[in-house]
């Protein structure tokens, strides 16, 4: 290990809830902290022998577990299925921060502007209700593909996946009810599990981030409602990427504190901001099961608490589309449970599944952003066939009545390699591989051989 450089342990002598000694000893360790997160959409009856006797509760996620060993999760077909996502438990405490500062039963919008590579954005999928809507952004073109991969892997309806910078969201105004900010920062939380996160650390990354901080806040800003919550947080010690973040936002625009109740026993440090005695969260891993976080939460002031008041500024108007015809319509629909609950629109011949109440906010969001990704892609309909596309076999939605397959493990990893399988399938056509009663993708079934149709792109390397 790295040693921790010295101007960062300067920097952060004063700061409460630091103890030096402590932390260079945890540092120094080697004890590296695995986590878990189950999706409660897709793991209801598994035996997870894999983790069995193994997990222990993260104290603010309800589905967040430690594992005593990390286990390689390449070779757990249920990790690529969707089934859990791993993800730093300190991280996890977004879950709490919202509970404790926004009613999940309500119908929201939430953004999380930084989602990449999608920790934070399957942690709001599995809290939001039901008709709420995600839209999961990330800036750089190239970590888009993995976020939009782990939102197919975690099978929502209800997520909107964009490629925009921060500015772009100026065109909706006073939009979202809550805007996640999970900011790009000088990394020193996370020097326990990267060293080599020590070597790119320097006083004067963290000025830079501090700065761009402010810019992304500032450009975000606009796109949330009065009366909205935003959360920011970062993996960064650093006051000038967290209090003084806090002030700055409190200075800057019309936002008050929130204010979060913690059990002792958690280990976490409140601190307030030295301008504006703003509250913010400290995770040192010295006190907490868990690497280095920050976490504070503001709200908006003023009272518009609906979607009315939003003005797109922008003068583009959505692609619409081709018709998805009745007839299409009928030939997809027995691939979903409750079929009713969904539009259908149509692009690039793909059809495209999308709750009903989204369909609106699609539209809006079309002409002000680039997106990646919406709702379920269901295939494209060929000579009143289905070809369905893998996003369908891995959404939480896909029909009880599609043929499935049951196979073991290593027959599962054959399927996630896209090689070939020994199977005694019956029947012909379409059908799910099922591993743990969990969908994996398609494959189909021919006289004499079996197509596996998993995505070329994502098929697991590892002998
Ligand atoms: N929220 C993610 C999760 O939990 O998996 C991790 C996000 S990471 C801390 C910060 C993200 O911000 C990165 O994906 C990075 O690409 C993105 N980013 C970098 N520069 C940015 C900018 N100027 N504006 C917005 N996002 C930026």
């Amino acid at each position: 290990m790295n040693k921790i450089p010295q101007a960062l342990l300067n920097s952060l002598n004063n700061l409460p809830g630091f103890d030096k000694e402590a932390f260079e000893k945890v540092h120094q360790s080697g004890e590296q902290i695995t986590s878990i997160r189950l999706n409660p959409a897709k793991i209801f009856n598994v035996q997870y022998s894999m983790f069995n006797a193994q997990l222990g509760a993260v104290a603010w996620s309800v589905h967040g577990h430690y594992l005593s060993t990390r286990p390689s999760f390449t070779l757990d077909p249920v990790f690529h299925a969707g089934a859990y996502y791993v993800q730093e438990a300190s991280s996890m405490f977004l879950e709490e921060a919202l509970k404790q500062s926004v009613d999940l039963s309500a119908s929201l919008k939430v953004l999380d502007l930084c989602a990449a590579p999608g920790g934070k954005s399957t942690l709001l999928q599995s809290i939001i209700s039901a008709d709420s809507l995600l839209v999961s952004n990330e800036v750089i073109k190239t970590r888009v593909n993995i976020l939009s991969e782990n939102i197919t892997k975690w099978g929502a309806s209800n997520v909107i996946v964009t490629n925009n910078d921060p500015k772009d969201f100026q065109r909706l105004e006073n939009y979202f009810d809550v805007i996640v900010v999970d900011a790009p920062c000088s990394g020193s939380g996370l020097f326990r599990k990267d060293n080599e996160a020590i070597e790119e650390w320097s006083e004067q990354n963290v000025q830079l981030c501090s700065q761009r901080q402010q810019r992304i806040l500032a450009d975000i800003l606009p796109s949330l409602k009065e009366g909205g919550t935003l959360i920011y947080s970062t993996c960064s010690y650093s006051k000038e990427e967290d209090e003084a973040i806090a002030d700055w936002l409190m200075l800057n625009d019309q936002f008050s504190t929130i204010h979060f109740q913690l059990n002792k026993d958690w280990g976490i440090v409140e601190t307030q901001s030295p301008q504006t005695n703003a509250y913010g969260y400290r995770f040192y891993p010295d006190k907490v099961k868990g690497e280095g976080f920050f976490i504070a939460a503001f709200k908006k002031e003023g009272t518009s608490n609906n979607a009315q008041g939003t003005r797109l500024k922008t003068q583009g108007s959505r692609s619409k589309g081709e018709k998805v015809t009745a007839k299409e319509i009928e030939i997809i629909s027995p691939y979903l449970k409750n079929a009713a609950s969904f539009s259908f629109i149509k692009l690039n011949e793909e059809i495209i599944a999308l709750p009903s109440f989204i369909e609106n906010d699609l539209s809006l969001l079309q002409s002000a952003l680039y997106i990646k990704k919406a709702g379920i892609k269901m295939g494209t309909v060929i000579r009143e066939e289905l070809i369905p596309d893998h996003e369908l076999a891995v959404s939480s939605f896909i029909s009880d009545n599609v043929t499935r397959i049951e196979v073991d493990k290593e027959t599962a990893l054959q399927y996630l390699r896209r090689a070939e399988m020994k199977l005694d399938a019956t029947g012909k056509g379409w059908a799910l591989i099922t591993y743990q009663q969990i969908p994996l993708g398609w494959i189909k079934i021919l006289p004499g051989r079996i197509n596996n149709y998993y995505p070329k792109d994502w098929r697991i390397l590892n002998k």
